[in-house]
């Protein structure tokens, strides 16, 4: 099953894709993830990737596209979770592209909603352990003992460079940009968290065409 998690950042995408990747064996395409290696590794693409990431805005349709296509080849296991990606019209057409080109097709689209100014407080407060990634918050989940990591023991931690406010309003604003990829359900003003199902094909006109 190949499933896309649609949600702005700090939605929690992140962590569902964990628990589907520990319980169903699905493997998670993650292309800010990679994007943040190549940053790391001082590649070509992490090289021209980095001030756009550290703006919010978006990096070029073809460089994560290509990434995508490079990770499908490596297989995907009991089916690939796209997180983050697509995030454009032309992202969405590359993604039937390859995986039609892989005998592949696209299950669901799920979407993860939550209220804005909730997440800007979920991600400025938000860290991982530096060692095995183990999720962290200021405010709602700090490490057992202080300094130490719950699951590894480690000392040392790490925050994106991107939660920082000013940042995440960008990404937040990209986000909203989004619907003319998939269509959005309705928000309540009382509901503060809520998935939706769609299936997709009804849901991803881009494979219907
Ligand atoms: P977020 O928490 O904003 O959902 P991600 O980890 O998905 O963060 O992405 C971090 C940054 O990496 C984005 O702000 C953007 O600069 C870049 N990025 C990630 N995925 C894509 C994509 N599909 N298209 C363009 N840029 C992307």
């Amino acid at each position: 099953m190949n499933i896309i998690l649609l949600g702005p950042p700090g939605a929690g995408k992140g962590t569902q894709a964990e628990r589907l990747v520990a319980d169903r064996g699905m493997v998670q395409l993650s292309t800010g993830d990679m994007l943040r290696a190549a940053v790391k590794a001082g590649s070509p693409v992490g090289l021209q990737a980095k001030a756009v990431m550290d703006s919010g805005g978006l990096v070029s349709d073809e460089i994560v596209s290509a990434l995508i296509g490079e990770r499908l080849d490596q297989g995907t296991g009991n089916g690939a979770i796209f997180d983050g990606y697509p995030r454009t019209a032309a992202q969405a057409a590359s993604l039937d592209a390859l995986l039609s080109q892989r005998g592949a097709k696209l299950d669901y689209v799920i979407e993860l909603a939550v209220d804005e100014d909730a997440l800007v407080e979920r991600i400025v407060g938000r860290f991982t352990c530096a060692n095995c990634g183990a999720g962290y918050h200021d405010k709602f989940k700090l490490p057992k003992v202080a300094g130490t990591c719950d699951v590894c023991g480690h000392h040392e931690f790490k925050r994106r460079a991107d939660d920082n406010e000013e940042t995440v309003r960008t990404r937040m604003a990209e986000y909203r940009a989004w619907p003319n990829i998939a269509p959005r359900p309705r928000r309540s003003s009382r509901s503060t968290k809520r998935a939706g199902w769609f299936a997709a094909s009804t849901a991803w006109p881009i494979s219907a065409r």
